[in-house]
């Protein structure tokens, strides 16, 4: 029996909008109650809390948000330290942020005041998608708000800390969701991404000690330290605890960002927050687990899959942003594999050949797969380039734009196949025949 999380349980208590989303129903929710006493107990104290917490990266990686804090230096030098919020969430299917911002921006800036406060940062800059108009003008209304009631700013929450939040708007590219494309063009920059080592903790903003960090490992630290690190880490699973939003889309009948406990089965998810796949869960052909970046899932593995890091890894998928894309048996796969692949194709900096090259070549391979115009034999030839591409490039767009592709050909290459030898037994006997 699947133990599903409980109202009092989810941090994101006006995920939808119903209630205020400004300060007096923020607070009326939690939010702001006793941050000066948390701030109190110390640097060591905050980030021993979000490790203990099991908190990994909401992003999309997993990183252990409290292990990527206390790489910041421990003493400020001549570099002042930055905390960054990456909200330029971009990832098709992803739309969780989105709603954190619009209806709990205290959670978020709250959240900003623990974490600079924790890594001695004087200043966060949250970097909002260039779509997200409305989103920064909420975002700058709270902002403004938490000013005036002493929250932020000089001594914010009667601290002794002073502390500045800037919201920053991207100019609508998909790359500048990698946090040192993000960097660059926060520093007035084209947004192209760093090659890494250095970290953002050694060299980030202005060449100083930086923190990126996705806007709901941010905005869910708050209550972390309300409710304690053993509340949070008492759902999931080991290495893949705590709470996570979930957003569903596609071929479901109540398309929903939810919150929920990580390692809940995917049919419960949806079956239970989605109204089910349309036309019944038989009537699935696949599912996308966690973006368009991670690699598709076919029902057979959907049936009793886990939504947490390691489960989806252990199927050679992932978690990544938690953003659950459903396929029911209308869907032309191939067609829709190619659809990402131009997507990435269109993205790409073009920083690196590889990527550059290779995003262009896949894509216009799936086009002609889609038409059936192709050889069976550059299906391997075409697998082949994507393992070229994935872990030879600058950022993991290259990886991104390869693991769609090997997830289709892993699952679905009988399709592939089968639009193949359709278009060459349509085509007339004599061209068959000089063949
Ligand atoms: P990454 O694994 O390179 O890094 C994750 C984080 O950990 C980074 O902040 C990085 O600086 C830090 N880190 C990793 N190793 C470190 C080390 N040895 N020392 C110090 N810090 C270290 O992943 P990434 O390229 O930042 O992110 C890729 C993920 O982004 C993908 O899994 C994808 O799901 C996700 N993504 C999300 C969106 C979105 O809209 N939220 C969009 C595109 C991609
Ligand atoms: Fe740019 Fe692609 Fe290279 Fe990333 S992998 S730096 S997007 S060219």
């Amino acid at each position: 029996m699947v133990q599903l999380l409980k109202d009092e349980d989810r941090i994101f208590k006006n995920l939808y909008g119903t209630q205020d989303w400004g300060l007096d129903g923020a607070r009326q929710r939690g939010a702001w109650e006793g941050t000066g006493a948390m701030l109190e107990q110390g640097r060591d104290w905050i980030i021993d809390q979000v490790k203990a917490s099991g908190l990994r990266g909401r992003g999309g990686a997993g990183f252990p948000t409290g292990l990527k804090w206390s790489f910041m230096p421990k003493e400020v030098g001549e570099r002042p330290h930055y905390l960054v919020v990456n909200a330029d969430e971009s990832e098709p299917g992803t739309c969780k942020d989105r709603e954190m911002m619009r209806h709990d921006p205290h959670l978020l800036i709250e959240g900003c005041l623990i974490a600079s406060f924790a890594m001695q940062a004087h200043a966060a800059y949250i970097y909002l998608r260039g779509e997200y108009t409305f989103e920064r003008q909420r975002l700058q209304a709270a902002v403004e708000q938490a000013y005036a009631a002493g929250l932020i700013g000089k001594n914010a929450c009667g601290s002794g800390w002073d502390f500045d939040v800037y919201v920053h708007h991207g100019a609508g590219a998909y790359i500048c969701g990698e946090e040192t494309a993000l960097l660059e063009s926060l520093e007035g920059k084209k947004g192209q991404p760093r090659l890494k080592p250095p970290f953002p903790a050694n060299s980030g903003l202005y060449g100083c000690p930086t923190t990126v960090n996705n806007v709901e490992s941010i905005a869910v630290v708050p209550t972390i330290l309300r409710k304690g690190a053993e509340w949070f880490s008492s759902f999931g699973r080991d290495n893949n605890k705590g709470t996570k939003v979930f957003s569903i889309s596609g071929h479901v009948n109540k398309p929903c960002n939810v919150e929920e406990a990580l390692s809940i089965p995917l049919k419960t998810l949806i079956e239970t927050h989605a109204g089910g796949v349309r036309g019944g869960w038989d009537n699935l052909k696949a599912i996308i687990p966690g973006g368009s970046s991670v690699p598709l899932l076919p029902k057979e593995i959907c049936d009793t899959v886990l939504m947490d890091f390691d489960a989806l890894r252990e199927h050679q998928s992932g978690l990544g942003t938690a953003a659950v894309i459903v396929m029911d048996n209308s869907t032309d796969i191939v067609k829709a594999i190619a659809r990402l692949s131009y997507f990435y194709k269109h993205e790409s900096c073009g920083q690196c050949t590889p990527c550059r090259e290779g995003t262009g070549w896949m894509w216009r391979v799936m086009e002609r797969m889609v038409r059936g115009e192709a050889e069976i034999g550059e299906i391997d030839m075409l697998l082949d380039v994507t393992k070229q591409v994935e872990g030879h490039t600058i950022c993991a767009l290259g990886d991104a734009a390869a693991w769609p592709i090997q997830g289709l050909i892993r699952h679905f290459r009988h399709e592939i196949e089968d639009r193949i030898n359709l278009y060459r037994s349509s085509r007339p006997v004599f061209v068959q025949a000089a063949e």
